[in-house]
């Protein structure tokens, strides 16, 4: 189903197959945020070969996610599947006491589906208490898109962040959503040179060190697709920024700033931080504005990143957006955002897959970001393209990663006119 949409005019809301990974994807980042986690899928081959394809060689080493598989015999009675869950991870925590926080993902297949994880987590705390917290949600790629599994983790978290005492001071900026360890601790450096007292994070790095959450409690939202938990955080009584995302100079900068004013900092103090971060950033996009100006770009719905990063190509790197698709459209969220992209950007949310590509082909563009079964019949239909997954698991936050972001989109059209010179 197709229909244009009286709320925003240059909005196409479609509905059809769509070519999205799951939430169970998420696992790949959250596991490596917070070492003393482990990620249990409950599901079936299929999403075995998914986390350990997504995840690559990191299977190779101690993962820190595993399957419990599901078959045919288990459909025979749920007595059996909850017997066999209890088992499993009984092993597991045997085998690998540090665990601190076991999160049980649940999954599409039928027999998954009829499994109540919420109870099952429920068992295995009573069952495993004192050596680790059980919690539950879903990556099922019925319910989900590829990064709404990392929604789904904060919010299992979030009934464990403490509630301050009365009366106590709590004021404290909250930065939510996964960040590279490297672009968080610069970040916080940076939020403490302009004064802001306190700065902690969701997902900690540490599963069990969750910080606090109520009146005081500011939120930065770092990821644009965690509508769930910021909008639990809110029920909670934290105050949500609203500001773009910290993607390229113009966003980051942005980014920051509402933060700052969130505490009252003055205009001045936050120029002399952020300035010569601007600056430095502006230069490190000019070598990949040469390559990127003028071409046209395609985003298709998958990371739910689509909006912040056709703002950042269109306004800081001159590329012409042909259309910018997103898996959901949480409004509220992209208020910021959807008010710098260039006016008449055509906007698509959800996914008819067959009709998108008949878009792609006609409007030839110079550049497609996709999935990552989508990429390879259009790179053979001679279209270049860039892996949406790629820019969820690169460092590509804050002024300083600029530059490298706009290279990743740089890379691909130099590649194609390489071979298209040789
Ligand atoms: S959760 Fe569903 S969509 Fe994801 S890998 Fe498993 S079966 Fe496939």
């Amino acid at each position: 189903m197709t229909v244009t949409t009286a709320l925003h005019p240059d909005l196409l809301k479609e509905s059809g197959q769509r070519e999205v990974f799951c939430g169970l994807t998420s696992i790949v980042w959250l596991h490596r945020r917070m070492p003393d986690a482990f990620f249990l899928v409950v599901g079936s081959r299929t999403c075995a070969h998914l986390v350990q394809s997504a995840a690559g060689v990191m299977i190779f080493a101690e993962p820190r996610f595993g399957t419990a598989i599901l078959g045919e015999r288990d459909l025979a009675g749920l007595a059996d599947a909850n017997e066999e869950l209890d088992r499993l991870v009984g092993n597991l925590l045997e085998r690998r006491p540090e665990i601190r926080t076991l999160f049980l993902v649940g999954s599409c297949p039928s027999e998954v589906i009829k499994l109540d994880l919420a109870k099952a987590a429920e068992r295995l705390n009573r069952q495993h208490r004192g050596q680790v917290t059980v919690l539950n949600y879903s990556g099922s790629g019925i319910e989900t898109t590829f990064t709404q599994g990392e929604d789904g983790a904060l919010l299992a978290m979030l009934p464990l962040m403490p509630t301050p005492e009365p009366g106590q001071n709590h004021d404290q900026l909250l930065i939510v959503g996964t960040l590279a360890d490297a672009v968080e601790d610069r970040l916080r450096t940076l939020f403490e040179r302009m004064g802001i007292p306190r700065v902690t994070s969701l997902p900690p790095r540490r599963s069990t060190e969750l910080p606090p959450v109520g009146p005081g409690t500011r939120v930065l939202l770092a990821q644009p697709f965690l509508s769930g938990t910021a909008r639990a955080l809110v029920d909670r009584g934290a105050e949500l920024i609203s500001a773009p995302y910290p993607f390229g100079v113009e966003g980051s900068a942005a980014w920051m700033g509402a933060a700052a004013a969130a505490f009252g900092i003055a205009p001045a103090t936050v120029s002399a931080v952020i300035d010569p971060l601007v600056e430095r950033g502006r230069r490190a996009i000019a070598p990949h504005r040469e390559t990127l100006a003028g071409k046209r770009l395609f985003l298709l719905p998958d990371s739910q990143l689509e909006i912040p990063l056709g703002r950042f190509l269109a306004r800081e790197c001159g590329m012409e957006l042909v259309e910018v698709g997103t898996p959901y459209l949480d409004r509220q969220l992209m208020a910021q955002e959807l008010e710098l992209l260039p006016a008449g950007t055509q906007i698509s949310e959800g996914q008819h897959v067959e009709r998108q590509l008949e878009r792609v082909r006609a409007s030839k563009p110079d550049l497609v970001v996709c999935g990552l079964g989508l990429a390879n019949p259009l790179e053979a239909e001679g279209i270049a393209t860039k892996w949406s997954i790629e820019l969820v698991f690169s460092p590509i936050h804050g002024c300083d990663q600029a530059g490298d972001l706009a290279e990743l989109f740089a890379r691909p059209l130099r590649r194609r006119q390489l071979l298209t010179f040789a």
